[in-house]
């Protein structure tokens, strides 16, 4: 087993580095946050002092961090003081832009680097059963599957650098579209004298089937337990959607590419989370919906 640095161990990163403690590698766990750090080490890792101390000897180096900016001042203070042939993991949800340049200069300081941005929750991240979505060149990724594989169920190479966030950014402007005209259908079938349940029975299993109806149904007492039973608390928060479409938002500029559900789904989600609602789920979209 191999001497591993974690950096960020927030509501994600926590259950993660937890994970690869579980699996027997040596931990050395790095947050600016003290309860965050006494978390990490009663879950089996050793704390560090600073990012630097964390990664000193380490064979893979994975950040969990909560946007670009954080990753590049982290990314500035370590590389020097990486071990020679360290895999440099990134793990955070960060704009494309960005994790290009990051990789390119852990490439340029001879390291190997990828970007792994994930899918699943809080809770997969606790269970080792996330999906990583990995940018990055052929024998970088091969290093670093075998950690990516101590945390999650699926570990899937989108291509070179920045392909990782590409895939997640698409992947959640998807959801941020479909969740949105599923909450719209919902209502209008309520309009039209329908019942949610008939309705649900139907669409579930006809074209208009998605992940957000039938994984996530966004109506309480219908489909699988989702956030809707308990008032839209816990699940993935509409903060943290809008953060990802924004990102789709500019990937779309930068790339010139027409985007327009995206976009919409993007305003729905700011009008959302400028009344105070950005805690809760983001299918407490469809609470947006209602006249
Ligand atoms: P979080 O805010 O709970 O955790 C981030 C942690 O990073 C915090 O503990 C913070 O103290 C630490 N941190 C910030 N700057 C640091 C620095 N310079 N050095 C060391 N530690 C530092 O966020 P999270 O929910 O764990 O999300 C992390 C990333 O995962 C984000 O990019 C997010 O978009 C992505 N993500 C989150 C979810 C989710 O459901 N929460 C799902 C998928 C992806």
């Amino acid at each position: 087993m191999a001497r591993v640095a974690f950096i960020g161990l927030g509501n994600m990163g926590g259950g993660m580095a937890a994970n690869l403690a579980k699996a027997g590698h040596d931990v050395r766990a790095f947050d600016l946050s003290e309860d965050a750090l006494a978390r990490a080490e009663g879950a089996g890792c050793l704390r560090s002092a600073d990012a630097v101390s964390a990664v000193e000897g380490a064979e893979a180096v994975v950040t969990m961090l909560p946007a670009g900016t954080h990753v590049e001042q982290v990314y500035a203070s370590m590389l020097p003081a990486c071990a020679p042939g360290a895999v440099l993991i990134d793990c955070s949800t960060i704009d494309v832009a960005t994790a290009k340049r990051v990789a390119q200069q852990a490439i340029g300081a001879g390291f190997m680097a990828v970007d792994a941005p994930v899918s699943g929750g809080i809770a997969a991240a606790a269970a080792g059963t996330l999906t990583f979505m990995v940018g990055g060149p052929e024998d970088a990724f091969a290093r670093a599957e075998s950690y990516l594989s101590a945390m999650g169920k699926a570990v899937i190479r989108a291509g070179q650098s920045g392909a990782g966030q590409a895939a997640k950014i698409c992947n959640n402007m998807i959801l941020g579209a479909t969740m949105v005209a599923t909450c719209e259908a919902f209502l209008l079938a309520e309009k039209l004298g329908l019942d949610a349940q008939a309705f649900y029975d139907i669409a579930s299993v006809s074209s208009g089937q998605s992940w957000s109806m039938t994984s996530y149904c966004p109506v309480p007492d219908v489909g699988p337990d989702t956030p809707a039973d308990r008032d839209y608390e816990g699940g993935f928060a509409a903060a943290l959607m809008l953060k990802d479409l924004r990102l789709a938002m500019q990937a779309a500029s930068d790339a010139r590419a027409q985007t327009p559900m995206g976009a919409k789904a993007a305003g729905l989600y700011e009008t959302m989370v400028a009344q105070g609602e950005g805690a809760k789920d983001f299918s407490g979209i469809i609470n947006q919906l209602k006249p």
